[in-house]
């Protein structure tokens, strides 16, 4: 199976460094629809929620329906408050490991300007007290600092109480097979729905192909219900780019995933346990292809696949998610051949 390599390392650099926050995600569904346009997919269309749903019809009218469901929002942040002196409080929207914020460069959409740059600080250190000094501040007692001196300067630029933002960084190739990027959860599902439906495009398939690339899924898979509501599937896959614990001080029995050793695979997590006929059909697809996988360590978060497999009488649902390390926070890194190598698991899932 030959998967144009280029694309993907392209599509990914893209996808990343687009801004969807959760209910903010429309840059994002602009951009896949264009996409779709050349992907043969016999309909494409936003719903009233904002998720991209497409069907792709297959040849057979007995055929499964299949929906591969992609989250298009990623973590960031609301503004909650401005000051007279131009300093901006946030909220997080989705989980977001406060740790990591303090210095972080930022970036907000703004209603006239563009995107806005910014930086996390929070009072010196040689003036808090020395208890202060050890803990992280919540994100609330930090603030971005955009450089304007007053209230009106912030509101100039477009910024407001419920103007939203994320981390600031360029989506960059390491090297020849590593990524590093913001937003790779989940704009790397993005990626391979995308390469998937470019490797079956002049493909006659039996079953037919529901795609949801669905919003808010970081504040609890809202989007994923209302378009599986829509699509009607059979079975679901829920594709994901999830935790990849292989890092220094991190013992075997907690290395949820790690890098290089193909798709993960979920047997159950915090919202699905994953039913036998899925598991079955997941490893014949890549036993057919010869191709390694992994299994994702069972009951660390929760994906669409949750909201989906309760969906009307129900719907039989799995997870396939490429490992990335150092999710939910202003960088991932990944490897291509991961991306590849999922590409490669969905499409033979949907064909056999
Ligand atoms: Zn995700």
């Amino acid at each position: 199976m030959k998967i144009d390599r280029k694309s993907v390392i392209q599509t990914q650099i893209e996808l990343s460094n687009l801004i969807g926050v959760p209910g903010h995600e429309d840059e994002v569904a602009e951009y896949l629809l264009v996409k779709l346009e050349h992907l043969n997919v016999d309909k494409a269309w936003i719903d009233p929620l904002g998720n991209v749903l497409a069907i792709k019809e297959g040849t057979d009218p007995n055929g499964l329906r299949i929906l591969l469901d992609a989250h298009i929002d990623e973590v960031g942040f609301m503004i909650s408050h401005i000051d007279d002196k131009g300093f901006i409080t946030i909220e997080t929207l989705g989980g977001i490991d406060k740790r990591l914020m303090l210095g972080a460069l930022v970036q907000f959409q703004s209603e006239t300007e563009g995107r806005i740059l910014g930086l996390v600080g929070a009072s010196p250190p040689h003036i808090t007290k020395p208890e202060e000094r050890e803990k992280t501040p919540d994100t609330n007692q930090m603030f971005v600092d955009i450089g304007c001196k007053s209230y009106d300067e912030v509101r100039e630029k477009g910024l407001d109480i419920g103007s939203v933002g994320t981390f600031y960084t360029e989506c960059t190739q390491l090297n020849d097979d590593t990524l590093l990027g913001k937003a790779f959860d989940d704009r790397t599902a993005c990626n391979v729905i995308l390469h998937t439906l470019e490797h079956l495009k002049d493909k006659p398939i039996k079953n037919t192909i529901l795609i949801n690339f669905a919003v808010q899924e970081e504040v609890g898979g809202r989007g994923a219900k209302v378009g599986a509501y829509s699509l009607d599937p059979s079975i679901a896959l829920a594709l994901e780019n999830t935790i990849a614990s292989d890092v220094p001080g991190v013992p075997p029995q907690k290395i949820v995933t790690k890098l290089g050793a193909g798709p993960a695979i979920t047997a159950a997590d915090r919202s699905l346990i994953v039913p036998k006929k899925i598991l079955d059909r997941i490893k014949k697809a890549a036993e057919e292809l010869n191709l390694s996988w992994q299994y994702k360590k069972p009951t660390y978060g929760g994906t669409d696949a949750g909201a989906i497999s309760t969906n009307k009488s129900g719907v039989p649902s799995g997870v396939i998610s490429v490992p990335c390390r150092y999710i939910h926070s202003n960088a991932g890194i990944l490897l291509v051949d991961d991306i590849l190598k999922t590409i490669e698991l969905v499409a033979k899932f949907c064909q056999i």
